[in-house]
C-alpha cells in the first residue's frame, strides 16, 4: 500500500458543528450521530482508525468559515456576518486542531519541514506507531480581517490559504463570480512574503486567472474536479487545469458523486453506485492527460465536507477505501511511480517547496 496525502478535509468544522470525535472510528461516529446529522451532512467517513488503515499520513485540514448568506441552512449558529465573527470562528478551529494534536500523540501539526519528515518517518517499516500529520489550510479568507493579518494566521500554523468559498472580501467565489479585489491583491502579496501555498479551489474564474498571473509562490487547487464531466463554476475548465499545470500546481480530485457524474443528487435519491472508482480514475486521468504526466493530480477528498458515505462512489465507504483508487490507477495502466506521485508524492513536493526549514 502506498501512503496517501489528502489535500482537503474539514475536520475542525465537523467537530464544531456536529461534535464529532475524530479519535473514534467512522463507524462509532455513525452510531453516535443523531438522525438529523446523517440526513444533513451524511454518514461519517473519517476517523483515526480509518486514516491509519488507509495509510493517510498527511491531511490538509481546513479552517473553514461559512457566511450567514450561505444556502446551507443547518449550521446557522456557526456562520458569520462580520470579519470579526469570521475571525473568532476561525480561531476556534485552530484551537480544535491544537487540542487534537495536544491530547493524542497520533496527531501532529505540520508547520515546518522537520514536522513533515518526522510524520513520514513514523510510516517507515518497523515503526511501532504511526502519526497523522495535519497541515492547516484556510478555506475562505474572510477570517483574515486585514491582508497584513495573514502573518498572524501563519504564526497560528496556517500554511495554505484559499481566499474564496462563496465570494469573500478578497475575491469572487463559487456561485458568486467576480475579480480579485484590491484587498485580494494585497492578501496575495502578504502570502507570498511568507511563501504560503495559494489554494485556487472555489475562486471565481476571473479571480483565478488574475491570481495565477500575480502569485509567485506555489499554487494548487486542493479539491476541484474537471468541468469536462460536470459543468459549473465549482469545477475546473481544461484551460484552468492547463494553467495550473504550467505553474507546477497540483489538483486534488474529490470522490463525491455529484462532482464525478452529471446530474447526481442525493436529495433526489440517486444511488451511491451511480459512480464508481473508475469515475475517480477518469477525473485523475483527465488532469494527467492534459499535463502529459502524472505530476499534477492528487486526492483532495473533502470527505465529511457536507456529504457522507451515501454520496461517495461504490466501494468508498470510509477514508480507508481510498487505497482502491491506487488499485484503479494500476488497472488503468499507471506505473507504480505514477501511482505514488498521485497518491502522495505530488502534494509532498508542493509542501517541501513551501514549508520553512
Ligand atoms: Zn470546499
Amino acid at each position: 500500500m502506498t501512503l496517501i496525502v489528502d489535500a482537503h478535509e474539514d475536520i475542525a468544522w465537523n467537530v464544531m458543528c456536529y461534535g464529532r470525535d475524530y479519535t473514534q472510528s467512522a463507524q462509532a461516529t455513525r452510531a453516535r450521530d443523531p438522525e438529523e446529522t446523517v440526513a444533513g451532512t451524511g454518514s461519517a467517513t473519517l476517523g483515526l482508525p480509518e486514516w491509519l488503515a488507509g495509510k493517510v499520513a498527511v491531511i490538509f485540514s481546513t479552517v473553514f468559515t461559512m457566511p450567514a448568506r450561505s444556502p446551507i441552512r443547518d449550521n446557522l449558529s456557526q456562520t458569520y456576518t462580520t470579519p470579526e465573527e469570521a475571525f473568532t470562528i476561525g480561531m476556534r478551529q485552530i484551537d480544535i486542531y491544537r487540542r487534537l494534536a495536544g491530547e493524542d500523540k497520533r496527531f501532529r501539526l505540520i508547520t515546518e519541514r522537520p514536522d513533515l519528515d518526522a510524520v513520514l518517518d513514523t510510516w517507515k517499516e518497523g515503526q511501532a506507531e504511526q502519526q497523522i500529520g495535519l497541515v492547516l489550510l484556510m478555506e475562505n479568507g474572510d477570517p483574515i480581517r486585514k491582508p497584513q493579518e495573514v502573518e498572524r494566521w501563519y504564526d497560528e500554523g496556517v500554511r495554505l490559504i484559499g481566499p474564496a468559498w462563496m465570494a469573500s472580501r478578497y475575491c469572487g467565489g463559487t456561485g458568486e463570480p467576480g475579480p480579485l479585489t484590491d484587498e485580494g491583491v494585497r492578501l496575495l502579496k502578504h502570502m507570498q512574503e511568507l511563501n504560503m501555498i495559494l489554494d485556487t479551489t472555489h475562486m471565481a474564474e476571473q479571480a483565478f486567472f488574475q491570481a495565477i498571473d500575480r502569485y509567485g509562490g506555489s499554487i494548487i487547487a486542493s479539491h476541484s474536479n474537471p468541468r469536462a464531466y460536470v459543468d459549473g463554476d465549482r469545477h475546473l475548465s481544461d484551460e484552468m487545469i492547463r494553467t495550473l499545470v504550467r505553474r507546477d500546481g497540483v489538483i486534488g480530485i474529490v470522490p463525491f458523486n455529484s462532482f464525478l457524474v452529471k446530474d447526481w443528487s442525493r436529495r433526489r435519491g440517486d444511488p451511491k453506485d451511480a459512480a464508481t472508482i473508475s469515475h475517480v480514475v477518469r477525473a485523475i486521468d483527465r488532469v494527467c492527460q492534459i499535463a502529459g504526466d502524472a505530476l499534477h493530480a492528487g486526492l483532495g477528498t473533502d470527505l465529511d465536507g457536507g456529504f457522507g458515505a451515501e454520496s461517495t462512489p461504490a466501494g468508498i465507504d470510509t477514508v480507508a477505501d481510498l487505497q482502491k483508487v491506487a488499485d484503479g490507477l494500476r488497472e488503468a495502466g499507471y506505473t507504480s511511480s505514477d501511482i505514488e506521485a498521485v497518491m502522495s508524492g505530488n502534494w509532498l513536493r508542493v509542501l517541501r517547496q513551501s514549508l520553512p526549514n
